[in-house]
């Protein structure tokens, strides 16, 4: 005997083109996001437009969607996870979560030491030194070495060193010259704070216009956002500071990533592969750097973003970006053993 609902249903499923029998995959891709930005409508409605694949985009803080990928393990739905700085991408590598994604694509485009084992950089950021232009000699904090420097002795102010940022900067020190003096370095940046390490980084460099410290560490963009905003009290704040690219005459200066990786588990393997493919194109490039006033991965993108314009062109260090991850732990050892908290 007939269900009666059975012909209407084949009728149905014969309309929108779905079969029980079709191996393609399903035109969806599930999104870990932990970066949000106001132009990622855009950016991933373009995606869309292209190829007509969905994105259901579930965000969240870091910690929250690496822990719900941890739990969901193989059941789980996502796709891509996609977030900012390499300590935090090479968190989700040491967890197992990402599989690796061979694509001619991404390996022509992104350069080589942006890409780690299993997950690819999109835009970078310059973790770079901040100072009050009153007191301060662009020439005495041309590197990362003068922030620990007894000259600077009570005027150097950061966020906190358990902090992903300052822990790939300090993973970066330890690649290039050892722990030893890595761990010298951060307990001279200690004896040199200002104040117990509090805040963001806007929070540093509006220390520095406030005199509260003469120096600070900040990633670009917040130095750019400040660049770019209308409000009075931050034209005052940008008015006040100078802008360091540290160690240009040395490694170059220090690079933290956003990025993405498939995972481990997607059920949308090919659509995910796609979707990176995407990331890395020109389109998509100029929307993702722009986003939040960072530089594109791929070399042959420019912005037109008039506060990176402003900032000039520096040297950056190329030091892959799997390192970071690689010294992570190291970075957080030194950082508790020298009470950079
Ligand atoms: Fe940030």
């Amino acid at each position: 005997m007939k269900h009666p609902l059975a012909a209407p249903l084949l009728v149905a499923l014969a309309m929108s083109g779905a079969s029980v029998t079709v191996h393609a995959e399903e035109k969806v891709l599930n999104l870990y996001s932990a970066r949000h930005y106001q132009t990622d409508e855009q950016l991933y409605g373009e995606f869309t437009k292209k190829t007509g694949i969905r994105i259901n985009r579930i965000e969240g803080k870091e910690e929250e969607l690496l822990e719900r990928l941890r739990s969901e393990g193989a059941n789980s739905p996502a796709d891509v996870f996609i977030t900012v700085d390499a300590a935090r991408l090479s968190a989700a590598h040491e967890l197992g979560l990402f599989a690796p994604v061979k694509s001619r694509i991404l390996e022509s485009r992104i350069p080589a030491h942006l890409r780690a084992e299993d997950w690819i950089s999109f835009s970078t950021r310059a973790r770079v030194i901040v100072y009050a232009k009153d007191t301060v000699k662009p020439e005495e904090v041309a590197n990362y070495a003068d922030l620990a420097d007894p000259k600077l002795k009570g005027k150097v102010c950061t966020r906190s060193g358990s902090h992903p940022y300052n822990l790939s900067l300090m993973a970066s020190i330890i690649a290039h010259q050892g722990e030893q003096q890595a761990e010298a370095w951060a307990r001279g940046v200690v004896a040199n704070f200002a104040r117990a390490p509090k805040g963001g980084d806007t929070d540093q460099i509006k220390a520095v216009a406030a005199g509260e410290c003469a120096v600070a560490i900040s990633n670009s963009y917040y130095v750019a956002r400040l660049m770019r905003s209308d409000k009075a009290d931050d034209k005052k704040v940008v008015d006040k500071i100078g802008v360091i690219w540290p160690d240009q005459k040395a490694n170059g200066t220090h690079i933290n990533v956003s990025g993405a990786g498939m995972l481990k588990h997607a059920p949308h393997k090919e659509t995910a592969v796609k979707f990176l493919e995407y990331l890395a194109s020109d389109d998509a490039q100029r929307f993702f750097a722009d986003g939040n006033n960072e530089w594109p991965a791929v070399p042959s993108v420019k912005v037109a973003n008039p506060a990176l314009q402003k900032l000039g062109p520096f040297k950056a260090d190329t030091l892959p970006v799997g390192s970071l991850g690689m010294y992570r732990a190291k970075a957080q050892m030194i950082f508790d053993r020298v009470g950079y908290r």
